[in-house]
């Protein structure tokens, strides 16, 4: 079934029709329509699958898919269009540039967190970029999928871009297809699964997995700020976002400061009791409950720690003077528990975070930039946010993506739509200037190479030389070498270095 799905796609993809910047353009429009004539419905299913609010399911899952539909809409033309770079010397009057072109049929695999959004945002990228996309909702999700597999085909080319639904036994049997890429969002054990069913077509892979993001707050900042935006950033999804704050790196002394504010800043955005917000969410199923409930054992629960089998309600926790190597810091949490782990100074902090592996995000606050840059410079992650969480995610020219264990390739804005094109190198010469090209022939002989190294290892400097300047030169060049074919050779090196030396 997997094999005439991909088949299928593949039959639409090399009828050529995705080649076409207008098609793409249509079909960009259609996924816009789709999201705003079935709002109600996807925010009814972000609802049921992870108890999103309204206004929070619109504003995380809806909004910001929407402005990447329309930037990508905006530039389309642009980012596909040619991108012409600069010659050498010896193909200076041919014409070089890349071409971006599609890839083939890629398949996107989503996950549970933020269903919709971290779905559809990769496949908004593979279809500008004029692929045939399967997609794969996350199964987690339910309620997301079943609306997706009934949306999709009601908008897009059905052949081109199908949806599968299932789980493990069904992304298995899609994995033994043959695909151009793989778009793969989830956790990091999956992410070897996927690298490794992918490498037996050599397949390429973007992987865009998780992580445990530290986040230092320097003594040498605005406290109560840094605890609204690490609060927000923590348990905003029931802690389960890619990029939230996984744990908190502050010296000793600012802990009771931090605690204290983070537990005004809970109760002003959740109240005093959570678990009655409509603001907070729900861990998305049982297992994910348990698994994160069993991180606290043997933790100090300064605040929260409240939980509800049911409802898989767990409240927003901080756990205070947490070791190192405890269980909770063994794993991404992905969910509401926040460690504050002691350190004795920035160096420290620097030392804790490169033992781990390189993390999807880094936060660090100061008042200080000097010392924000220090930690980026001597540290490695996906992305970082210095005086505030997660908003680099925000800004589309940055391309979001993790680094080592946390992920490889990178998403967002133009960023996606190369991840999802090939950049061909295209040479096209002219059918002249054979003289020129004479040095490239047999019989091989040393004034051939010493005219071959000036002309191919001589740097030119563009700015020095001029526009104007420099086809003059390969002109001269190409006259010397066509009219004494190479008697002058040595001479003529002579005046060009010396005519060299002036620049
Ligand atoms: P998940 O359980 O939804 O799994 C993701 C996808 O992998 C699903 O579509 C699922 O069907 C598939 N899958 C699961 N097991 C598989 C197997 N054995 N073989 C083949 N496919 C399989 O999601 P998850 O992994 O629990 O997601 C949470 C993780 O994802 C966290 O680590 C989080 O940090 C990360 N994440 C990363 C990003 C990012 O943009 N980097 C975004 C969201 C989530």
């Amino acid at each position: 079934m997997m094999k005439q799905i991909v088949d299928r796609a593949r039959k639409a993809f090399n009828t050529g029709k995705t080649r076409s910047l207008d098609f793409r353009l249509q079909q960009l429009q259609a996924v816009k329509r789709m999201i705003n004539e079935n709002e109600a419905e996807i925010k009814k299913a972000l609802i049921a699958d992870l108890h999103k609010n309204e206004l929070s399911a619109y504003s995380y899952e809806i909004l910001g898919l929407l402005g990447e539909i329309e930037l990508t809409i905006d530039n389309l033309h642009n980012w596909a269009a040619p991108r012409h770079v600069q010659k050498t010397l010896m193909t200076i009057s041919d014409e070089a540039y890349i071409n971006y072109e599609p890839l083939g049929v890629v398949l996107v695999i989503g996950a549970w967190n933020y269903p919709f959004v971290v779905c559809l945002q990769p496949v908004v990228g593979a279809i500008a970029a004029g692929n045939a996309v399967v997609i794969k909702p996350s199964e987690v999700s339910e309620h997301t999928a079943k609306v997706l597999e009934k949306i999709i085909p009601q908008y897009l080319d059905k052949d081109l871009y199908p949806v599968v639904n299932g789980g493990v036994p069904e992304t298995t049997e899609l994995l033994e297809q043959r695909f151009d890429h793989i778009f793969y969002t989830g956790n990091t054990a999956v992410g070897k699964i996927i690298m490794t069913a992918a490498a037996k077509n050599l397949t390429p892979v973007t992987l865009e997995l998780g992580g445990k993001s530290p986040c230092y707050i320097d003594k040498d900042c605005v406290i109560d700020i840094a605890a609204r935006r690490v609060t927000w950033g923590k348990f905003v999804n029931c802690g389960q976002t890619c990029i939230a704050p996984d744990y908190v790196l502050c010296e000793k002394s600012i802990q009771g400061k931090l605690l204290e504010k983070i537990k005004d800043t809970i109760k002003e955005y959740y109240g005093e009791n959570p678990k009655e917000s409509p603001d907070y969410e729900r861990i998305v199923n049982k297992r994910h409950f348990k698994r994160v409930l069993a991180l606290l054992e043997g933790e100090k629960v300064a605040i929260g720690g409240q939980h509800e089998e049911d409802t898989c309600f767990i409240a927003p926790t901080v756990l205070t003077d947490v070791k190192g190597d405890a269980k909770v810091m063994q794993e991404e949490i992905f969910g509401p528990l926040l460690p504050i782990i002691t350190v004795q100074n920035v160096d420290d902090a620097i030392q804790f975070i490169n033992q781990k592996e390189k993390p999807l995000a880094l936060y660090a606050f100061a008042n200080d930039k000097k010392i924000i840059k220090k930690i980026i410079s001597q540290t490695s992650s996906g992305g970082v946010t210095g005086n505030d969480v997660i908003m680099h995610f925000t800004v589309t020219e940055l391309p979001f993506g993790g680094v080592g264990h946390s992920g490889m390739g990178a998403y967002h804005g133009k960023h996606t739509f190369e991840t999802f094109s090939h950049k061909r190198a295209c040479l096209i010469k002219s059918l002249g200037m054979e003289g020129a090209n004479k040095i490239r022939y047999p019989p091989y002989t040393q004034k051939k190479l010493d005219w071959a190294k000036f002309i191919l290892a001589t740097k030119f400097s563009k700015k020095k030389l001029g526009l104007i300047l420099l086809p003059l030169v390969a002109v001269i060049v190409a006259v010397i070498l066509k009219k004494y074919q190479g008697e002058l050779a040595s001479t003529g090196i002579q005046l060009v270095l010396a005519f060299r030396r002036l620049f």
